[in-house]
């Protein structure tokens, strides 16, 4: 499935959550076991080579996509979670969003010094919530060596707030 036929399985619904916000439904995607299943390669494709010893998924849409990610590596999976749900000893940031602040938590025993990581969500927007997750992870010595979305909006500049050389992004919007 080329880039441009797993876009149009991806439903854009305006005004969603607030005025002015272009909202990228993948939910049309994930019901199309065709369109779920070559998202998921696509998406895995250019990590493969990066050797990741685990794959961090961002809440809630992140877990989709990581989950299987990572099981299709056979490496395990990591979840990033918003405030108060995770039961353990946890670490934290906050950061800023295209419309406000959240805060991120990732417990503390997730992850091991120098381990290499993989971090996947569905969208990559401002890029506030990568960038956070990204000091997450270094906050306990691991190493972010990828970053793999479905989909990315270029309008917005994420990119330009992470990394150079390793986020991968299958669809323009
Ligand atoms: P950001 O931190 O701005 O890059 O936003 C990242 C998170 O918000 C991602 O997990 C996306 O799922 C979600 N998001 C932000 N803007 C959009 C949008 N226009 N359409 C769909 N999801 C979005």
């Amino acid at each position: 499935m080329t880039p441009e036929q797993l876009s149009s399985k991806i439903r854009t619904i305006p005004d969603f959550p607030k005025k002015g916000i272009v909202f990228r439904d993948i939910t049309t995607l994930l019901q199309d076991g065709e369109a779920f299943a070559a998202a998921l390669e696509a998406m895995t494709a250019p990590i493969r080579g990066l050797k990741p010893d685990v794959i961090i998924g961002i809440e809630s849409r992140g877990f989709i996509f990581g989950a299987p990610i990572a099981h299709a590596l056979g490496i395990g999976f990591v979840p990033v979670r918003k405030l108060g749900k995770l039961p353990g000893e946890t670490i934290t940031v906050e950061y800023e969003l295209e419309y406000g602040k959240n805060v991120l938590e990732l417990h503390r025993d997730a992850l091991t010094p120098g381990q290499r990581v993989v971090i996947v969500d569905d969208v990559l927007a401002t890029g506030g919530t990568v960038a956070g997750t990204i000091r997450l992870v270094e906050q306990l010595g691991a190493q972010v060596v990828g970053i793999s979305f479905l989909a990315e909006l270029p309008a917005l500049g994420g990119r330009a707030r992470l990394p150079d050389g390793i986020v991968s992004a299958i669809i323009p919007f």
